[in-house]
């Protein structure tokens, strides 16, 4: 079967491409795996690659559309293989993945119950992503949105801390129920782990619990759900960026220069992967001091806003360096329900607000 796929795919001619995709080299048959009627093609596309990657995914779908051995297929693209140790690329290989009904529907097959679903993403680690994705959910939440919150953040899932909670969710007919927490539905890793014991993930794991944690936790009835991505631009973010529907992504980045150029390759994989973004929020922006409520720039202030105009996608919003931001976010009291009424609160909301209304658009929120 595998030597059919490639005989198939190497028959494609993708625009810009002096050869095709196998003598290239750019898929191999270690590339793929096929198990019964599921199969999965991935391809290794070079950080410089001139090519239209959306295109070439589509090329190899209508190519292998015609076999009827071939009920499910999923295309994955790895366009950047990390040099650092980190994260381990998904390699999608033959051996079954690690849990139980791992789930190979392709991408954007909706999931019953959830209306919507957004993530947050950011360039790197340590920028404010998931302190911004607990608040931001939150806040749709107070617009009267039924809102569920998803720490896919699993190397380092930081939900339980940030919600303050560290209940077991309890499994109901081989489905996972969800936290209720702050009037919205949580689910992280977290929960059903041990905080000492740091897992190390392989690939497929990754995407085996993401789909899990999307389609196989009883959500109900969500308006919205929210993904805290992991952080940066890995493989593992790009499968993820591909197998879950998303309506739209919201990258976070603080003003330095450094954090921008990371976001901006989080822009660039949502790109890549047909994925809206809804617009960069500027994180840990302006330092408000706790005792004499002096504003300090002291990464500099403007540089998201900047950027997002040049690159053409929105700005949400710029949100402080403040003392109550980080002592709640540790406490497990969000701002947003702690200080609901304080000005930080107001910034989420309005923020959330903004994304609400990129949405529903036909529903009149006030
Ligand atoms: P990430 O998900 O990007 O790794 P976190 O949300 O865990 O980042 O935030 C990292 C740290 O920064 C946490 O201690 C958090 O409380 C703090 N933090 C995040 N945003 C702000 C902010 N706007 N002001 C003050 N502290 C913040």
């Amino acid at each position: 079967m595998k030597k059919v796929i490639l005989a198939r795919i190497s028959t494609i001619k993708v625009p810009g491409l002096v050869s095709d995709l196998v003598t290239l080299g750019l898929i191999t048959e270690r590339d793929l795996s096929v198990e019964g009627s599921k199969a999965v093609v991935s391809v290794n596309v070079p950080a410089d690659f001139p090519g239209d990657l959306a295109q070439v995914k589509q090329l190899i779908e209508e190519k292998l559309a015609g076999l009827n051995e071939i009920e499910t297929l999923l295309v994955v693209l790895t366009s950047e293989r990390p040099a650092e140790p980190g994260p381990k690329a998904p390699k999608l290989k033959k051996r079954p993945l690690d849990a139980p009904g791992a789930d190979m529907r392709p991408k954007s097959a909706a999931i019953p119950g959830i209306k919507t679903i957004i993530a947050v993403a950011s360039g790197k680690g340590g920028v404010g992503k998931s302190t911004t994705a607990v608040n931001l959910a939150l806040g749709l939440r107070s617009l009267g949105l039924k809102t569920g919150l998803l720490d896919a953040d699993i190397y380092g899932p930081s939900l339980p801390r940030l919600m303050g909670t560290n209940e077991r969710p309890e499994i109901r007919d081989e489905r996972v129920i969800p936290i209720e927490r702050y009037g919205i539905k949580v689910m992280s890793m977290g929960f059903l782990m041990q905080e000492e014991n740091p897992v190390i993930w392989r690939g497929p794991m990754v995407v085996t619990a993401l789909m899990q944690m999307t389609r196989e936790v009883d959500w109900g009835e969500l308006d919205v759900l929210v993904l805290d991505m992991p952080p940066g631009t890995g493989d593992a973010q790009l499968t993820m960026a591909q197998q879950v529907p998303l309506q739209g992504a919201i990258i976070v980045s603080t003003p330095q220069d450094l954090a921008l150029i990371d976001a901006r390759k989080g822009l660039k994989m949502f790109k890549n992967v047909d994925v809206p973004i809804f617009g960069i929020i500027e994180n840990m922006s302006t330092f408000v001091c706790p005792h004499c409520g002096e504003a300090s720039d002291i990464f500099g202030h403007g540089g998201a806003e900047a950027d997002a105009k040049r690159l053409g996608v929105p700005f949400l919003g710029a949100i402080p360096l403040h003392m109550d931001i980080r002592e709640n976010s540790d406490l497990g009291t969000p701002v947003v329900v702690s200080q609901a009424d304080g000005p930080h609160a107001t910034i989420y909301k309005n923020i959330a607000l903004r994304i609400a209304t990129r949405l529903f658009p036909e529903s009149d929120e006030d």
